[in-house]
Order: structure tokens, then C-alpha cells, then sequence
């Protein structure tokens, strides 16, 4: 059980969702709030489970158990006639555009609004304009084809369409791969104006831990398919508390850090049908007890900030001891 906070505004509430494909688990006892108005990540490795996690938040893909709510609806048994009405409330972004290729960026950006409403041609051409301008683009892209454009042109046109029914709700999927660091910082504004002028919630699946730490108000760190930590985007990368949050961002490459090594964390991701009984980060965690392969750890509420939440054996003064040995042991700067 974990101590998730209240739901009274959130437009996301996930409540135990657990996802299994044989005896391959994706998720398991996963909770999650995303509150209105907040930039949600959800960051992890690969096969950490947040592609997953995306999709079964718009409708893509059900849970094999627990609960979803999106936009105080229901996504159990949910009616298609429901879902239509849900999808037309939000935008997806998706990672590789997904454009279709036989249509201008115009026509792209317009296709919602033909699906979706009875506007007269005109006025979808004069919306999809003004969509195009919003997400950053010149107006003589709106004739152009998804070839013709480059990787951070194609994202802000995958994004004006994303807003071209007017969403309370966005989805970014991996908004910045692929992209060079000019282009992916472009987004990273783009998208915190779009939230500051229109007060759209904005969840984000990412693996990029800098348009994370500059961009976002809420992170959740997932690997093997749980939470290992849950917090402010402050608390997470200025004091993480968690073995596995440590490492990452220990891993990330840093400018002052010069031609230092960087902390790698040791193996490979887990084989999501063999987790092991306790966490399941334990084969790699350089910090692991005797207790940590057998016992799970919960998700609680950590001693020194109760807003973050995280799962682990371990207490932070132990965790930020060890990290530090580890770096002096492998001449990476502190
Ligand atoms: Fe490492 Fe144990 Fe904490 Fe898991 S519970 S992160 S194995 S110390």
C-alpha cells in the first residue's frame, strides 16, 4: 500500500494497476496522481514500464488489474461512446510524430478538428494556422510534408496537433529524443509556456533527466514496473534518496564533470519474468542488504521530506554516504 496524495483535484488517479502479459509483469501495485495544472514525469530506463503506463492512460492498452481515472472518468468498461468524448479532452504527442506522411503539416494539424467537429474547411485552416503559430512554426511549414521536416520541427508539429482540439490534458511521449540539445531546450520552453498560458496538465514519459530537472513539477522514477521514487522535481534531482535515482543522475553526463568517469549503475535491466521477490532493483544495487532480494520494500513517505515518497530498505544518510565512497572509488566528481 502506498500513502499516494489526495485525489480531490487530480485529473489523473491510478490506484493499484498492475500489468502482466504471461508471466512477464510490466506493473505491479502502481498508484500515481497527476494534479491539475502540474508538469508529470515519469522517468525510467528501458522496460521500467512507462511506456506501458502512457498508453494505458489514453485508452491504448487496459491494466490487468486496478483502477484509472482520467478527467473523472472511469476507464474500466468504459462505453465508446464515452471514450470519444475523453479522447477530444486531450492531445498525445506521440515520440515519432506519428504525422501521416501523405499529408501537409496543415492538413495534419487540421485532421482532428474534421474528425472530431462540423467546422466548415475554412475555419479548421484558420484553427490549424493559429495552432501551428502557437507550437513555434513559420507559416510556410503548413504546406510542407513530415519529410520535409526536421526532428524539432516535426515534434512541435506533432504537438500543434496534439492542441488542436483545446485539451485540459497533454501527453508527451519522449518530447525530446532524438532532438540536439538546441532543439530539445526549444520544446522544453515551448511546452512550460503552453502549461503557464493555457493551464494545461502536462504528463510526460521521458528518459531525459534534463528536460526533467528544468521543465517539471512532479517526477516518478520507475524500474521492474514500480515506484522506487516519488517527489518534487527539486527534492528528486537536489537530494535523491534512492539507490536507483542516485545512480541515474549520477550517470548523466556533466559539463563541469570534464573528462571524469561517469558512475555507471552495474548490469543490465531485470528480466521482468524472474523479478525477484523483494525490490526489484536489488541484482544491481551496489547497496543492497541481505533482506532486499526476499523483502519488498513499501513506498512511503521519506523522513527527511514526507512530500517524497520512496521504496527502499535503506535510509537517506546511508544511501548519500555510499554514493559519495562509490564516487571517490571511481574518480567521479561529487
Ligand atoms: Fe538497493 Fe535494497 Fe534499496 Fe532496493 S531496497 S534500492 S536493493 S538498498
Amino acid at each position: 500500500m502506498t500513502t499516494a496524495p489526495s485525489t480531490t483535484d487530480a485529473v489523473i488517479a491510478m490506484r493499484q494497476v498492475g500489468t502482466r502479459f504471461g508471466d512477464h509483469v510490466v506493473h505491479a501495485g502502481l498508484d500515481l496522481d497527476v494534479q491539475r495544472g502540474e508538469i508529470f514525469a515519469v522517468i525510467g530506463g528501458s522496460g521500467s514500464g512507462k511506456s506501458t503506463l502512457l498508453r494505458e492512460m489514453i485508452l491504448l492498452q487496459k491494466p490487468s488489474e486496478g483502477t484509472i481515472q482520467v478527467l473523472g472518468v472511469a476507464l474500466e468498461d468504459i462505453t465508446d461512446e464515452a471514450a470519444l468524448a475523453l479522447r477530444q479532452r486531450w492531445g498525445v504527442m506521440f515520440q515519432h510524430g506519428g504525422l501521416f506522411g501523405s499529408l501537409t503539416v496543415l492538413e495534419n494539424i487540421g485532421l482532428p478538428l474534421r474528425e472530431h467537429t462540423d467546422l466548415a474547411d475554412p475555419l479548421i485552416d484558420e484553427i490549424a494556422h493559429w495552432k501551428l503559430s502557437m507550437a513555434g512554426l513559420k507559416a510556410e511549414v503548413a504546406s510542407q510534408y513530415p519529410s520535409e521536416l526536421s526532428g524539432g520541427m516535426m515534434k512541435r508539429a506533432s504537438l500543434a496537433r496534439a492542441l488542436a482540439l483545446d485539451p485540459e490534458l497533454l501527453f508527451l511521449d519522449e518530447p525530446t529524443a532524438g532532438l540536439d540539445p538546441g532543439s530539445a531546450a526549444g520544446v522544453d520552453t515551448l511546452v512550460r509556456t503552453l502549461r503557464d498560458l493555457y493551464g494545461l496538465t502536462i504528463v510526460m514519459i521521458t528518459h531525459d533527466l534534463g528536460v526533467v530537472a528544468g521543465l517539471c513539477d512532479e517526477v516518478m522514477v520507475l524500474y521492474g514496473g514500480q515506484v522506487m521514487e516519488q517527489g518534487s522535481a527539486e527534492a528528486i534531482f537536489y537530494k535523491p534518496s534512492h539507490p536507483y535515482t542516485a545512480g541515474l543522475l549520477a550517470a548523466v553526463p556533466r559539463l563541469e564533470g570534464g573528462d571524469a568517469p561517469m558512475l555507471a549503475i552495474p548490469g543490465a535491466p531485470p528480466n521482468m519474468a524472474k523479478l525477484p521477490a523483494g525490490c526489484p532493483f536489488t541484482e544491481r544495487c551496489v547497496m543492497a542488504l541481505p533482506q532486499c532480494g526476499t523483502v519488498r520494500p513499501v513506498l512511503a513517505p521519506a523522513v527527511h521530506d514526507e512530500h517524497v515518497l520512496r521504496a527502499c530498505h535503506l535510509n537517506i544518510e546511508a544511501v548519500t554516504d555510499n554514493l559519495q565512497r562509490l564516487k571517490a572509488e571511481q574518480g567521479v566528481a561529487a
